[in-house]
């Protein structure tokens, strides 16, 4: 399916536009599960002033979403309409400040962030070792493992809202819980900066080769997956209840709950972002059934059925 084409006039409306507006731009290419259909406008900011310029340009009634590495995305077959926004050079930045801080555009892997730190003598950001996506995602899903996560290390993030406003918004400003980010939703975060303390480069080193080891044997990190699908419901793990479930190796069309950790869900090959969904939406069933609990999705789902 394609969208109508409106990156003629998006361009007319932004003649000092510098970064890059693609129509009917196929997304599945650019997310872990490999599926869904394209964006109706894929828009590559030069950096956060074109960004910003760019917004205050958009009609206002135009959607907008931000994607990053999506690594905890599910597209939906019928692609997003609007614009779909993905920050790449100019976001790409990593600078060491005094104080064991960090600076990091939001394009930057969650890895690279934590190999900084680690060069830099930084402690505290070894648990981004471990996740797969980049710092704009961390952001808005609180990214965490092992015990941290993004609000134990972020002093202040950087963000463009739909009207091109630049914003710093303090920790407190991003009411974190749980995988979950509080912040008004059409801020698109550009920048953050992070506070971690004085550490020993080679034990910063052995604690990341640790996080790679407990990962490649708990995790399918080689699969087309979208990570932890379903939030820990308080005080439980939805794995466990996926699995008490009988849910463990589930298929549904090419869709299937792993073997290896069932909170993960793995397109086969020929999956549809439906088929994805559908089995998500099949556990949830079999788990309320089960044992009571409403399972939440972590996974965000963009965009519209084919
Ligand atoms: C194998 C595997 C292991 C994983 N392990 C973990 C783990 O241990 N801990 C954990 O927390 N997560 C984990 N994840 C999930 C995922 O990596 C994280 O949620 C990550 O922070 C998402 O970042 P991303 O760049 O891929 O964002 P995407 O998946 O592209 O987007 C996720 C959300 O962030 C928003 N977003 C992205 N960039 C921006 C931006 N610049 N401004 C505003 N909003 C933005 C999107 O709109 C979307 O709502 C794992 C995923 C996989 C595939």
């Amino acid at each position: 399916m394609n969208f109508p084409d409106i990156t003629a006039d998006l361009k007319a409306r932004t003649p000092q536009l510098r970064g890059r507006l693609l129509a009917n731009q196929p997304l599945a290419e650019l997310t872990w599960f490999r599926v869904g259909g394209p964006a109706q406008v894929l828009f590559m900011p030069e950096d956060e002033s074109d960004l910003a310029y760019f917004l205050q340009n958009l009609p206002a009634d135009s959607p907008v979403t931000a994607i990053g590495l999506g690594s905890n995305l599910i597209v939906r077959d019928g692609g997003v309409p609007g614009v779909v926004v993905r920050l790449g050079r100019g976001f790409n930045e990593v600078a060491v400040e005094a104080g064991n801080r960090l600076r990091a555009g939001t394009a930057v892997p969650d890895v690279k962030v934590a190999r900084a730190a680690q060069d830099a003598s930084i402690a505290g950001l070894a648990f981004y070792r471990g996740i797969p996506g980049a710092i704009g995602g961390a952001l808005r899903m609180n990214g965490g493992a092992y015990g941290r996560e993004t609000k134990d290390v972020l002093i202040e993030a950087r963000a463009v809202d739909r009207a091109g406003k630049v914003h710093v918004l303090s920790n407190a400003d991003m009411h974190y819980t749980y995988r979950h980010c509080g912040a008004p939703e059409d801020l698109i975060f550009t920048q953050a900066l992070f506070q971690g303390a004085a550490g020993d480069p080679a034990t910063i080193a052995a604690e990341m080769d640790k996080i790679t080891e407990a990962r490649e044997a708990t995790q399918p990190i080689k699969s087309r997956t979208g990570g932890s699908t379903f939030k820990n419901p308080p005080g439980q793990k939805a794995w466990q209840l996926i699995d008490a479930a009988g849910c463990r190796g589930l298929v549904v069309g090419q869709a299937q709950v792993s073997e290896l950790h069932c909170n993960f869900l793995i397109n086969l090959g020929g999956a549809s972002a439906a088929d994805i969904e559908n089995l998500g939406e099949t556990v949830r069933e079999r788990v309320k059934a089960h044992s009571g609990v409403t399972l939440e999705w972590e996974i965000k789902r963009i965009g519209v059925g084919a």
